[in-house]
């Protein structure tokens, strides 16, 4: 079964009968929650779920069974002062735990952690990192070798975060945390857990391991014993994917209850929004916005800093004016900072030379602005203003009479023009339909008896149409009279995906949101593109739902009623208008009743029969909270599922089944490739350990210290860093372990691991400076700890060499150690 085909647990309900449902079948016996008050003279409340069991832990009564697990209610009054600072402290909540009685220990409570958090609770990996105490070898060892999770994600921590004591004397032990990592994208350096935008701490497991004596003495248990705790309120808060432990089920209810009585409602505190309502329907996009801008202002920062360091680094005392302006002009970084930063570093700028290159900056964009003017463009631009507007009479029909009152050769006015030649025409009137609100222009002809011109496209410049054709006959003069004949299937095609898009945007307000607007279109004649408001992507379901509405639409067979009106009385009446656009007084309305009413100047089919069918071809993001959808109507749809149906022919052919049986014949085989995958994957596992194990007694001895320094080939980066963990904890504290290795011959790239014992850390041994020197010589870099590093380079010629450099130098380095 794959992961996919597993409920995803949701609810507190779901998770906190999926924690017991999982320990029980591990047999742990479960045992309800204790009351809030508990028969403990040393606390006043119960504050966690292994309270219950204190004198069963201090062996003063019989364990009710060697395992147990419990949901207990809690409540700790001593969190009071986070409660509200922090999006995760309450004072009542409750813990979910498992515990063992002198019954298994840590190999398992770590195990079934992991099994619980990311096949049940089906947390990634990514966003997981867990603590230990930092002397608990053990543990780090069972979370990095047995569970394998990457060492960047074990994180040590001291006695005051990491060891659980009961009291002064008495059982005490190490805990093993975790946590969840809310932001991944920022990387596994400097990772500082006390971060509650970033992390939060669920899950914490401690392993009661010895008896302190009142001399402080440790000596270990005899019985060892387990104790979790799990949070769920903020087990809930992750899976449910809200900003806090309050908006999750198991609290939010009771909010929405004081919201009802007090007659507030709890998510409306955007406080301007019944003034303007803009903000409110259009809050995702405006929060993203600034989000982007957010980050870009801080990418800006970053580099200008840099260039900034450069600057003070290099020795001088002022900054020139010309240097200041260029961090501004070219990399976007303020004046102001620019000044802080340097006053900080006591350097002086040059602001009146940064506002002298400003002007200077200013006149220069004044003299382009007036140069545009003198390019051909320019002079279109100019000359069309001696037009007066042309009419559009392409709604009824579309041929009619005109007179020719402009030809552009080249941009040129002109007299006249003759067969062959390109140009760009003026007439009186016309039923072509020149490109705006997203519909092309439309194509066909220009004729009389002498002449006949093919036109490709109309554009409008201010209100002046401009027919764009070639002469096929005759020669084209100003004054003559012709003819206007626009395609009339492609015009039939533009109306019905103009329509479409209409459609579209009706069905995108009621299945997606009512806030849901145009954000641009184009409606082609082979297709349609709308691009709309939304932060999330449109998900494969509500694409049919909106397929779906459009069909029924279209087989409704709604006729359409277009009417000119004011303004003020299209929008009473509740027409479509687009979020920033200018409208006149007078506007056009296309209504299809009681589906959608727009103000539009497109052309238009009839009735929405003639639609015939409405498939969306595509849907994705465009930019921040933008989305796109391409879609099709009438032949174009058809077109398209006959090429669908001959896909599928073509699959059912290929792979020997009919279309019913495409699904599972696809899926077999890919679960017949993981399985290959898993089998190459285990056989390199083998071939990794059996290179590894054979080069484990080739260790050098110096001054105690062991000395591995080795080329592996044909392992990848996962395998030899664990070729080189596990030979680093075979060697113990005082290993040196360097692997060097051609993965793969074909690709002719190099891989180095420096793995250092902690010993060998302690006399000042850093595995990240050690590999940056040994791939300089394979020209290639890398980094990493003091203890573990890794570095590609491309030399592979000079693989040899980078090993025995590192072989000498730490011979010597040893060597030289002892004699101080
Ligand atoms: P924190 O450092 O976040 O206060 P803690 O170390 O006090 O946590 P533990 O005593 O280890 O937490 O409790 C076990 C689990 O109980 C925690 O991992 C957490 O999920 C949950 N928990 C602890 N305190 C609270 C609280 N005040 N509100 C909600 N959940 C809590
Ligand atoms: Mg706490």
């Amino acid at each position: 079964m794959t992961s996919q085909l597993i409920k995803k647990i949701v609810t507190g309900d779901e998770i906190r009968n999926a924690f017991l449902k999982f320990y029980s079948e591990k047999l742990h016996k479960i045992i309800p929650s204790a009351s809030l008050i508990p028969d403990d003279p040393t606390v006043m409340l119960t504050i966690a779920g292994m309270l219950p069991f204190k004198p069963v832990f201090l062996g003063l009564k019989e364990r009710p069974s060697k395992r147990a697990t419990s949901s207990q209610k809690c409540i700790r009054t001593n969190d009071i002062e986070n409660v509200g600072v922090t999006a995760r402290h309450h004072t009542f909540f409750e813990m979910l735990g498992n515990f063992s009685f002198g019954d298994y220990f840590k190999r398992e409570a770590i195990q079934w952690a992991w099994e619980l958090v990311t096949n049940i609770y089906q947390l990634s990996v990514e966003n997981i990192i867990v603590s230990v105490f930092h002397e608990d070898e053990e543990s780090a060892k069972i979370w990095r070798d047995e569970i394998g999770i990457h060492p960047d994600r074990i994180v040590k921590l001291g006695e005051e975060d990491n060891f659980w004591s009961s009291g002064k004397t008495g059982p005490c032990g190490p805990c093993s945390e975790l946590y969840y990592d809310f932001h991944p994208e920022k990387g596994l350096q400097n990772i500082d857990l006390e971060d509650g935008d970033r992390f939060i701490e669920f899950y914490n497991l401690v392993f009661m391991q010895y008896n302190r004596d009142p001399n402080g003495k440790l000596t270990d248990l005899k019985f060892k014993n387990i104790d979790t705790g799990m949070g769920l309120e903020r087990m809930a808060q992750i899976l449910q994917k809200k900003q806090n432990n309050y908006e999750t089920d198991l609290i939010f209810p009771i909010i929405q209850k004081i919201c009802e009585i007090a007659n507030i409602d709890y998510f409306s505190s955007d406080l301007m929004q019944n003034n303007y309502p803009d903000l409110k329907n259009n809050n995702d996009l405006i929060l993203n916005e600034i989000k982007i801008e957010e980050i870009r202002f801080r990418e800006t920062l970053e580099r200008g800093e840099k260039l900034l360091d450069e600057l003070i680094s290099s020795g001088q005392k002022l900054i020139s004016g010309f240097k200041a302006f260029e961090l501004y002009d070219t990399y976007g970084f303020p004046l102001e900072l620019t000044v802080e930063i340097a006053e900080e570093n006591s350097i002086s700028v040059d602001v009146k030379g940064f506002e002298e290159e400003m002007n200077a900056q200013k006149e220069r964009a004044k003299a382009a602005s007036s140069n545009i003017d003198l390019t051909l463009e320019g002079s279109l631009e100019r000359e069309i203003d001696l037009f007066n507007k042309t009419v559009f009479n392409g709604y009824k029909s579309l041929l009619s009479e005109a007179e020719i009152k402009g030809i552009f050769l080249d941009s040129t006015l002109v007299k006249e023009a003759s067969e062959g030649q390109k140009v760009l025409i003026v007439l009186d009137q016309t039923t072509f339909y020149g490109e705006s609100g997203g519909q092309v222009g439309d194509i066909g002809t220009i004729f009389s008896k002498d002449v006949e011109v093919l036109v490709d496209n109309v554009m409008r410049k201010k209100n002046v149409f401009l027919h764009y054709g070639t002469i096929k006959k005759g020669i084209l003069t100003i004054g003559q009279k012709v003819k206007t004949n626009v395609s009339s299937s492609n015009r039939a095609k533009a109306a019905a995906n103009h329509t479409a898009t209409h459609l579209l945007q009706s069905a995108l307000k009621s299945v997606i949101n009512e806030s849901v607007g145009q954000k641009g279109s184009l409606v082609a004649f082979n297709k349609l593109r709308f691009d709309f408001n939304s932060s999330n992507p449109i998900s494969k379901d509500q694409i049919s739902k909106i397929e779906t509405l459009v069909n029924s639409w279209i087989m409704e067979n709604h006729a359409l009623e277009i009417k000119n009106m004011s303004k003020s009385e299209a929008l009473e009446k509740g027409a479509v208008a687009m979020f920033g656009e200018k409208y006149d007084d007078e506007v056009r309305v296309v209504n299809v009743p009681g589906v959608s009413m727009e103000l539009c100047g497109g052309t238009h089919v009839k009735t929405t029969s003639e639609l015939g069918s409405f498939k969306i071809i595509s849907e994705e993001g465009i930019s921040a909270g933008v989305r796109r959808i391409e879609a099709l109507s009438g032949q174009s749809a058809l077109d398209y599922f006959s090429d669908r149906n001959a896909l599928v022919n073509q699959l059912s052919d290929l792979l020997k089944a009919n279309p019913n049986q495409l699904f599972e014949r696809v899926n077999n085989l890919q679960a017949e490739l993981i399985n290959k995958n898993k089998e190459i994957q285990k056989m390199k596992d083998e071939i990794a350990y059996f290179k590894y194990s054979s080069i484990k007694s080739s260790a050098e001895i110096v001054n105690s210290f062991s000395i591995l320094v080795n080329q592996i080939d044909g392992l990848d980066g996962n395998s030899l860093q664990s070729a080189a963990l596990n030979l680093t904890s075979h060697l113990g504290n005082k290993a040196i372990v360097i692997l060097g290795g051609i993965p793969n011959p074909e690709n002719r790239k190099l891989l180095f691991v420096v793995s250092l014992g902690d010993d060998a850390v302690k006399i000042g041994l850093h595995a990240g400076k050690l590999i940056n020197e040994i791939a300089r010589i394979c020209s290639g870099g890398g980094g990493g700890k003091p203890n573990f590093a890794q570095a590609g380079a491309k030399d592979i010629d000079k693989l040899s060499d980078a090993l025995d450099y590192a072989k000498n130098y730490l011979q010597k380095t040893l060597a030289n150690h002892s004699d101080k």
